[in-house]
């Protein structure tokens, strides 16, 4: 069963899959059914691959139905650790690479008429006054090293888009955007089951057996293939211990209001902040505002989770001071 969540209570696809009760062959075998697996099912069976996902729970169970569903260009790494990790070529490349995944949303979205309330603007506010120089230099070097049009605001300007004037000033990506992830994912998966793709729920692979071809067991059956994806993301396990300990448990929570008028975040953009240990809001597709943060390393569930999100959404918003999540 999926988490009791706004996503899931919010979901407007209802897709069956069975659960794996025997021994198929395929070409490509996908481990998870998140936005990685189901991507991937989609790509390869457009291309007419055979393809198999097995998903230990639900469709879309994972962090893709659980995201903050911000969509930002580039990767974990700012574009100056990339410089640094990869040189100049690979980490153009690698930034190219984000633009790529950010176009295929949008021409998915449209393709297959994906109802996800996909929204275009991503910023990243300065918390603090200190913050601002640095979101300026990483901002000039996307311009100038990886060729990137991205806007470096004020605080005056970074208080029209937020609709608040708590931030110092904020870098604006006009490309970037958020959707709610669930249903994007599951309409990922409705497109890749229309192209063939069959897709298993309560089929956990609890075992794989390497060779010339690929054997993935479940309780009830098993899936040959000739290909492995493995996209089981940090709910993998033990199932390949070289993967497996090079993970560690990261926490981070969503609370919702109800849904508020256009004076909160009136850009409809995704927002998060420049603090180590940020916060991420933006409106859903009927205005609630989903406030993110509480991130920590570990998997242990806060104290006063909610007393805590409040205290941080207000300190932004003061006028939500009665507004309950
Ligand atoms: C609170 C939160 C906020 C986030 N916000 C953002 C954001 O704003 N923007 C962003 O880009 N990213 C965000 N992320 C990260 C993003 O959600 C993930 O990177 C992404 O969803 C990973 O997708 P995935 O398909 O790799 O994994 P998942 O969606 O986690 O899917 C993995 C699936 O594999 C299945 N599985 C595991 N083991 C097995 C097995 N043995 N057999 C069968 N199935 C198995 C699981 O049940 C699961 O459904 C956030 C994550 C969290 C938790």
């Amino acid at each position: 069963m999926h988490t009791d969540s706004l996503y899931a209570s919010t979901r407007r696809y209802q897709l069956s899959a069975p659960q794996l009760q025997q021994d198929i062959h395929c070409d490509v075998a996908i481990i998870g059914s998140g936005m990685t697996g189901i991507s991937a099912a989609l790509e390869l069976a457009e291309c007419g691959y055979n393809v198999a996902v097995l998903e230990a729970e639900e469709l879309a169970w994972g962090a893709s139905g659980r995201s903050g569903g911000q969509i930002i260009a580039g990767a974990g790494e700012d574009g100056a650790s990339m410089l640094r990790l990869l040189g100049k070529d690979d980490a153009r490349a690698a930034f190219q690479l984000s633009l790529e995944a950010i176009e295929l949303i949008r021409e998915r979205v449209k393709k297959y008429s994906i109802d996800c309330d996909l929204k275009s603007g991503q910023m990243e506010v300065a918390a603090r006054p200190k913050h601002m120089p640095h979101l300026r230099d990483a901002a000039e070097l996307m311009q100038n090293e990886f060729g990137y049009d991205i806007q470096i605001l004020n605080a005056e300007q970074s208080a029209e888009k937020t609709g608040s004037d708590q931030y110092h000033g904020a870098v604006f990506d006009a490309n970037g955007g958020h959707l709610h992830p669930m249903n994007y994912t599951l309409g990922l998966a409705k497109a890749a089951q229309s192209h063939g793709a069959q897709l298993f729920e309560h089929s956990a692979v609890t075992h794989i057996e390497y060779g010339n071809k690929v054997k993935l067991s479940t309780a009830k059956g098993s899936v040959t293939s000739d290909f492995l994806v493995i996209a089981a993301n940090a709910y993998l396990g033990k199932l390949v211990p070289a993967i497996s300990r090079y993970m560690m448990p990261v926490g981070s929570y969503i609370c919702a209001t109800q849904p508020l008028d256009e004076s909160i975040l009136p850009a409809d953009c995704a927002v998060f902040d420049s603090r180590n240990l940020f916060s991420y809001f933006r409106k859903d597709g009927e205005g609630r505002l989903l406030w993110g943060g509480r991130t920590g390393l570990t998997d242990a569930y806060p104290k006063n989770l909610e007393a805590v999100m409040h205290k941080r959404m207000t300190a932004i918003y003061p006028q939500l001071a009665g507004v309950k999540f």
